[in-house]
């Protein structure tokens, strides 16, 4: 049974002191590490939640320069799994886990998963990549908790994933919203109706910013109701906030997490109720807690009490992000990445445009490049090996398969300052 009453409509005073108590318990073990002994030297325990505010923060950057082991708060061997947040540039950003952490955070996938409505008589089928991406493993060990039958598929093939759904009577599915589209249109094209032809109850769609209307959209395709899951592999992964069967804002739970909204300006503390970026402190992880940790993702606080009985507070649909990171199908990505792979290529010239755009139901990313003349002899068939070589660096680099194509020299508007490089055009955010 995922319905953890007692927790999950705990009294606001009651929350505030088990939230101080883990607090203090994280800033204790944290301090274990070498980065937090230094950054936390001077905190002593705090006596009230609103002190919080004091604590320095935490940022994606922390992490990679503490690589490899300075978040580490316990001794290696205690250490059961590592994941490592998409997007590669220099040091990637390595999370740990002890046996106590992967448990905690099955329970809290359970919970999620239970709250948007999955029962043990599920067949649960798990298209998120499985690896050192999140999505994959950290669901699983959560319907694996709640008694689903699992079907670990992973990602992409339409065909098989239909297949699968028809055979074993899939009712839940986790996917990325983009995906969830195109994998709608590969049924029709093979005749499946999913309405009449598969047993699907439930999506959880999360991993990437999506609307509202694309929400309803996914919902009438397949008859189905489809739940908001947000999370990041810094605060283990999915499982983070997620949808009640009321639909309206994700709960996060705070048992786990103690969420912030700041300015991303100021840096100040905002109400709940007004937008800013998203900072969370995990309270619940041993290996490594990550304190006031900046998510740049830009959402608010829902004020109101939710009408489910939870009282957890709620977090509106993620807006975008305070810094630019791109997601794209799912994978983060960094204009940096792009940057520096294209400097490294002698013909290709320093002007460069990066377009994301919807195709075929899915995110595509295009690099437009200026070609150095200087530096190319001019033959078609050296232009295509050029392109192909840019591709598979791209890849190696970001994860993701990009179309390289080639504009003339001067075509592209010429940086007069910091240039414009990244045209986002697909329609995201509300
Ligand atoms: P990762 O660490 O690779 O799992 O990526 C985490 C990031 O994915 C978050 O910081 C968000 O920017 C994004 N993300 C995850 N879930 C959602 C969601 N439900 N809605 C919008 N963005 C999301
Ligand atoms: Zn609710």
């Amino acid at each position: 049974m995922f319905w953890q009453q007692e927790i999950e409509t705990m009294q606001r005073n009651d929350i505030d002191k088990m939230q101080l108590r883990m607090l203090n318990d994280t800033i204790t073990r944290a301090k274990k590490s070498e980065f937090y002994s230094k950054k936390l030297s001077n905190i002593k325990p705090l006596t009230d939640l609103g002190q919080l505010k004091d604590i320095p923060f935490t940022v994606k950057d922390d992490l990679r320069k503490a690589f490899p082991y300075g978040f580490l708060c316990v001794p290696i061997d205690e250490v059961v799994r590592l994941h490592s947040s998409s997007g590669t540039t220099g040091n990637p950003t390595v999370i740990y886990h002890t046996a106590e952490d992967i448990n905690n955070w099955a329970n809290i996938s359970a919970r999620s998963m239970f709250t948007a409505g999955a029962r043990k008589s599920d067949v649960f089928q798990n298209t998120m990549g499985y690896g050192l991406f999140t999505g994959g493993l950290g669901f699983h060990y959560g319907a694996e908790k709640l008694g689903m039958m699992t079907i670990p598929i992973g990602p992409g093939n339409s065909k098989r994933q239909a297949w699968f759904m028809k055979n074993f009577g899939t009712t839940v599915v986790h996917i990325i919203p983009s995906y969830a589209l195109r994998l709608y249109y590969s049924m029709k094209e093979d005749g499946i109706d999913p309405k009449k032809d598969l047993k699907l109850k439930i999506f959880f769609i999360g991993a990437e910013q999506h609307t509202e209307e694309l929400r309803r959209e996914i919902q009438d395709l397949y008859g189905l109701k489809a739940f908001n899951s947000y999370g990041l592999s810094e605060i283990s992964g999915p499982g983070v906030a997620f949808e009640c069967e009321k639909q309206h804002g994700m709960h996060i739970w705070e048992d786990f997490v103690i969420p912030e909204i700041i300015d991303p300006e100021t840096l100040e503390v905002l109400p709940d109720g007004q937008e800013g970026e998203l900072v969370l402190t995990a309270i619940n992880r041993i290996a490594m807690p990550v304190i006031r940790y900046r998510t740049r993702d830009l959402t608010a606080i829902i004020p109101e009490p939710c009408s489910c009985g939870r009282t957890h507070r709620r977090i509106a649909r993620i807006k975008g992000r305070s810094d630019d990171m791109m997601i794209i199908n799912g994978v983060n990505i960094f204009p940096e990445q792009i940057e520096r792979t294209i400097m490294n290529i002698p013909e290709a010239s320093k002007n460069y445009i990066i377009e994301i755009a919807e195709r075929n139901y899915m995110d595509k990313l295009s690099i437009k490049i200026e070609i150095n003349d200087d530096a190319f002899s001019g033959k078609l068939e050296d232009l295509e090996k050029l392109k192909c070589r840019i591709e598979a660096d791209l890849k190696a680099e970001t994860g993701v398969s990009p179309d390289v194509s080639f504009v003339d020299r001067g075509t592209l508007p010429a940086g007069e300052g910091k240039a414009k490089r990244v045209y986002d055009l697909r329609k995201k955010g509300d």
